[in-house]
């Protein structure tokens, strides 16, 4: 029996949840109290197979016992924010057009049509997660959730060896998971949690975050169930970088639009869940030879703004 005057720590100390409840929620991945706490009903209710009155209810008492739900002030927020990390893209003028990197507790999208580098920025930003934070890492392992069969072991060895580290020890720092649909990736995310137990996690990749869901849901009739999935998972990411202090990378493809300079590339995809969950978005377009053009927008306090970045043997550099 959990003691009442005692804080419950693990999630089978909540009141309502017993020793089949807290099995079922671990297997989904609501390993600890506080991911239980940032949960919905609807999901705790599945993954536990209970009725979503009794998820709710769950929920309650781990917001209780992890202390949340209450308002923040500002300066509170703001001495939160202190251990916000920046991973740096290899590029010092991409890292400044995002306000110092790739933020951790946030969600970072590259789009642009195919080939236009989001891949190999995928690639780099493993390879720097390793990097001590002086240098502009993570001190940290990543999980990269590969959709397309993309992701080159030779790749990291090139870019690993460029800044100097040890090749073989920088690909065990990287753990690959191919995702073979959509509800595949969407589960990936949370066997996350678990490699979490092992390694120090603080990136997390999904590269395609769309190209499943878009083959998957083709058709008027289904695009509001893929955007309903579409934002749940994206909602999952940001749970995992905010438990974490992680980054999250993702990428979406988007087709060329050569018409216009610039209007709203995503509108042809019917990607707008992804333009509001993700906190940065960086469109990415081709230029000469192995440059590319990166352009900051809708950031929350960031000046929209374009940089030049070059795409070379090395990895990611300024152009
Ligand atoms: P996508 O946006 O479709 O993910 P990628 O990130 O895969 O695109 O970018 C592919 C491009 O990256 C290639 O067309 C090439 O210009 C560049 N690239 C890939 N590998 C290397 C390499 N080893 N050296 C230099 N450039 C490379
Ligand atoms: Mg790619």
């Amino acid at each position: 029996m959990p003691d009442k005057n005692k804080k419950p720590k693990e999630i089978e100390d909540l009141p309502g949840v017993g020793e089949a409840i807290a099995e079922k929620l671990r297997e989904a991945g609501y390993i600890d109290i506080m991911s239980l706490a940032v949960a919905s009903p609807k999901d705790v209710a599945d993954a536990a197979e209970i009725g979503e009155n009794v998820a709710a209810k769950i929920i309650i008492n781990a917001r209780k016992a992890a202390d949340i739900g209450n308002f923040e002030s500002g300066d509170e927020i703001l001495e939160k924010r202190k251990v916000i990390k920046r991973l740096t893209t290899g590029s010092k003028a991409l890292d400044e057009l995002l306000g110092g990197g790739v933020e951790t507790a946030a969600i970072t999208e590259f789009f642009g049509e195919f080939a236009s580098g989001k891949t190999q920025i995928m690639h780099q930003l493993s390879v720097n997660a390793t990097l001590p934070y002086d240098k502009g890492g993570l001190e940290g392992h990543t999980l990269f959730i590969d959709t397309e069969n993309t992701f080159r072991p030779e790749r990291i060895v090139q870019m690993a060896k460029a800044l100097g580290l040890d090749p073989m020890e920088t690909l065990k720092k990287i753990h690959v998971a191919r995702a073979y649909n959509s509800s595949h990736q969407i589960l990936l995310v949370e066997k996350a949690y678990e490699l979490t137990e092992k390694y120090p996690v603080r990136l997390l990749i999904v590269d395609s975050l769309t190209a499943h869901f878009r083959a998957e849901y083709t058709g008027r009739g289904t695009l509001a169930e893929r955007q309903q999935l579409l934002n749940k998972h994206m909602h999952d990411l940001l749970r995992f970088g905010d438990i974490y202090n992680a980054a999250i990378a993702v990428t979406n493809q988007v087709a060329a639009r050569p018409d216009v300079f610039f209007g709203d590339p995503t509108t042809s995809v019917g990607g707008n869940i992804v333009g509001h969950a993700s906190t940065y978005r960086v469109y990415l377009r081709k230029s000469k030879g192995g440059k590319r053009i990166a352009r900051l927008i809708d950031s929350p306090h960031l000046p929209e703004g374009e940089v030049i970045i070059n795409v070379t043997e090395n990895g990611i550099t300024d152009a």
